[in-house]
């Protein structure tokens, strides 16, 4: 199955399903078909038949999906089974925000630790967690076995926590700060930016005003 090119659309939206998913489960639904998922997410039913193609056989056919088992096999494909510890750099606006999400804990990424270099914040507690130094990178990250790290301190900064974040050892790095950030090819880097997406947003709009 890793073998397989999935299109970054497809996991994209196997993460919308998953959602999904989750909230007909806990109305008490046991079994769904690709057209209610599609209704449910705004996509077409052959669109969610082809997304689960790609990871073989789910569905019986006029019957449909067993919500509990699809969406156990969906959170498996995303590696979500396992849960995921996820640290957080810069407890500022966005990284407050972040850190008191409850969506994360649903969607089983743990922050396990926060990391800020204003002696101000060092030492508050949020949600439980302690504010560490960001001199303490190296060692609190694999003593927390935390594999994901998201970014969230200002642009000029954001290189020197991803070279700390880089030798402690992280796997993967979810960076905020508008900036291009240098890593070695095997972390798995994604720059999230809102002013991109509001960008597709005011193309769109533009495209069907013109
Ligand atoms: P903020 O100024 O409120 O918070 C930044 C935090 O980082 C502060 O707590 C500060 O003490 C800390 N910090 C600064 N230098 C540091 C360093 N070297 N090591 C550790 N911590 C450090 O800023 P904000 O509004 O929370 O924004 C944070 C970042 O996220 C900025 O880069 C901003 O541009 C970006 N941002 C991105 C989006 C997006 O859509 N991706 C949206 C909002 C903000």
């Amino acid at each position: 199955m890793k073998t397989l090119k999935i299109p970054e659309a497809t996991i994209m939206r196997l993460s919308v399903y998953s959602r999904y998913l989750s909230e007909i489960d806990r109305k008490g639904i046991i079994t769904i078909s690709s057209g209610d998922i599609a209704e449910g997410v705004g996509v077409s039913p052959a669109q969610v038949r082809k997304d689960l193609a790609y990871f073989g056989e789910f569905g019986i056919r006029g019957v449909g999906y067993n919500v509990k088992d699809l969406h156990r096999h969906i959170l498996k494909i995303l590696g979500l089974s396992e849960g995921w510890n996820l640290a957080l750099i810069g407890i500022g606006n966005l990284g407050l925000a972040l850190s008191t999400y409850r969506g994360f804990k649903d969607r089983g990424f743990n922050i396990t630790c926060i990391f800020d270099n204003n002696p101000e914040k060092v030492g508050m507690v949020i949600n439980g967690i302690e504010v560490l130094h960001t001199d303490k990178i190296e060692e609190i990250i694999p003593q927390r076995k935390t594999q994901i790290a998201a970014i969230t301190v200002p642009a000029d900064a954001a290189q020197d926590v991803a070279d700390k974040l880089v030798k402690a050892g992280i796997k993967a790095i979810l960076n905020f700060a508008p900036v291009v950030l240098n890593v070695p090819p095997e972390i798995e880097l994604r720059n999230v930016d809102l002013a991109v997406n509001l960008e597709v947003l005011t193309f769109n709009l533009g495209g069907r005003m013109a």
